[in-house]
């Protein structure tokens, strides 16, 4: 309190119920605290004292984050950022802006989009969510497929290490910096490695032109050739997602319906932009390859409000399914794309099994899955069924040659699954790097990597699986 003022600190049990988890609910802990911090010599004063008392600590944004990775295991102090909230600087000529750390990310664009420039990297969260989390989870979103993820779009951090020792990774205006790459060490590295006091990210133009396209698809099997075939013809959209029928039902019944058929077995909206000169043409070549894979029906927005309804639709997707189960958990597998169809029917079985319905929605173009377990909490075995459901898709998409996360993190949730797509050896260097710059672990402990008990535990489910 000496450091920040006993207005920004929350102690009471009832202040700190809020504080308890992330976006990713289905795992809670009571922190000791909660400190909000104004600046960057805060940061570096309170790390020092929580160091001399050995108390552990986590850096939280938002807390949108849907893997844990802002949720207290129990006792840690968490260091609010989202206090730090100032534009700092901003230089369009050199395409940049820095920012402070609770900056929330739809802010930047819509604080620039009126002298012709925007901030790429747009997680559906983007509403809510800061830029100091969208850096320590690395995110993407929708139109992540042309632009690159956050940390394309990153040019320099400020960060204090667990030792309270400021440091500026990445220089404006020096490229190619000799040295480790630090700055993409740091950026995905999920608050373990120090925390994110100012960010430099690079600013774009707006494309000239932008057109966006709705396509029906009676087969789930087709919209995925297609999403194939798009991408072999040489176009690369700025956005191409998928959702599949149960996914459909949701956004349907939620806060922004488009008036989907209700019988579709999935859509693909994708977009388009760049020169204007160019984007009939693409647009021509993507009606003609969505037609050659049997599309029951497919139109471009015919102006801005319906493309902005379009895209309202697919953002709330995760929300949405509010509309249609008291529960859902949300996962975020990585495969290859010509593998779609297969992954998809593997999904279902796992659905099958363990009786909960999985809708699907996807960054499709880069292979990025989102299967959303629906479940009701209240019925007693169902969240623990919905787990481990959520931790077979992760399977299925490692052993079709992808990855346990494409943007939403391992946290706590999926520290265990780790062990999918990564030997002990891999783990251990990865482990060794963080000992470096968190030698106590007292910066986020227990997350993003396998602890001993749960590992041994979904070993033994695998082989029992294995066996059956
Ligand atoms: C409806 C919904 C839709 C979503 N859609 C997407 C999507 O399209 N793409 C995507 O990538 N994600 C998505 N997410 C997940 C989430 O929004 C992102 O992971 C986001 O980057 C988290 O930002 P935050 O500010 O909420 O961070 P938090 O949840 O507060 O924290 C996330 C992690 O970052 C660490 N952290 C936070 N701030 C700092 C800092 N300054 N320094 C160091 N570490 C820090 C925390 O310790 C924690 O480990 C979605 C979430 C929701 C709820």
């Amino acid at each position: 309190m000496k450091i920040v003022g006993e207005k920004d600190v929350l102690y009471l049990k009832e202040d700190l119920v809020a504080y308890e988890c992330d976006g990713y609910t289905m795992t809670k802990g009571t922190p000791k605290a909660v400190v909000f911090v104004k600046n960057t010599e805060q940061v570096s004063q309170i790390v020092k004292y929580l160091n001399s008392v050995k108390v552990p600590y986590i850096a939280r944004g938002a807390g949108t984050g849907l893997s844990g990775g802002a949720t207290p295991l129990g006792g840690e102090v968490i260091i609010s950022l989202v206090r730090m909230k100032k534009l700092l600087h901003l230089d369009l000529e050199n395409r940049k802006a820095v920012v402070e750390p609770g900056y929330v990310n739809l802010k930047l664009t819509q604080s620039i989009s009126d002298k012709g420039y925007y901030y790429a990297p747009d997680p559906s969260s983007q509403y809510a969510c800061t830029i100091g989390g969208n850096v320590a989870e690395n995110a993407g979103g929708a139109h992540c497929l042309k632009y690159g993820v956050t940390t394309n779009h990153i040019l320099g951090l400020e960060v204090v290490l667990p030792n309270g020792d400021i440091i500026q990774l990445g220089e404006e205006g020096i490229p190619d910096r000799p040295g480790y790459d630090l700055l993409g060490l740091l950026t995905g590295s999920e608050g373990t490695l120090g925390i994110v006091t100012k960010i430099t990210v690079k600013v774009l133009k707006n494309p000239e032109g932008k057109k966006t396209v709705l396509a029906y698809y009676d087969d789930i099997n087709d919209a995925s050739q297609a999403v194939s075939d798009i991408i072999s013809a040489g176009i690369i959209p700025a956005a191409l997602e998928m959702m599949d029928s149960t996914a459909i039902e949701g956004v349907e019944a939620a806060a922004f319906p488009v008036g989907h058929p209700k019988d579709i077995a999935a859509f693909l909206l994708i977009e388009v932009d760049g020169i204007a000169a160019g984007i009939d043409d693409q647009i021509e070549e993507i009606l003609t390859v969505c037609k050659n894979n049997n599309v029951r029906e497919v139109k471009v927005a015919k102006d801005e409000a319906e493309r902005a309804l379009w895209w309202a639709n697919r953002k709330t997707g995760f929300g949405a399914m509010g509309a249609i189960s008291p529960d859902y958990l949300v996962q975020d597998g990585v495969i290859p794309r010509t593998r779609l169809p297969e992954v998809l029917a593997k999904i279902g079985e796992v659905s099958k099994k363990y009786g909960l319905r999985i809708a699907n929605i996807f960054h499709a173009g880069d292979g990025n899955l989102h299967p959303l377990v629906l479940f009701d909490a209240r019925v007693p075995g169902e969240s623990e069924r919905a787990s481990k459901a959520g931790s077979e898709c992760l399977k299925v998409c490692a052993d079709a040659g992808g990855s346990i996360t494409g943007e939403h993190g391992v946290g706590i949730e999926k520290s265990a699954e780790m062990r999918f797509i990564f030997t002990d050896e891999e783990i251990e260097s990865q482990t060794n790097i963080r000992s470096v710059f968190n030698p106590e672990d007292l910066l986020n402990p227990g997350k993003l990597f396998p602890q001993p008990g749960r590992c041994a535990e979904i070993k033994q489910e695998l082989k029992k699986a294995e066996a059956q």
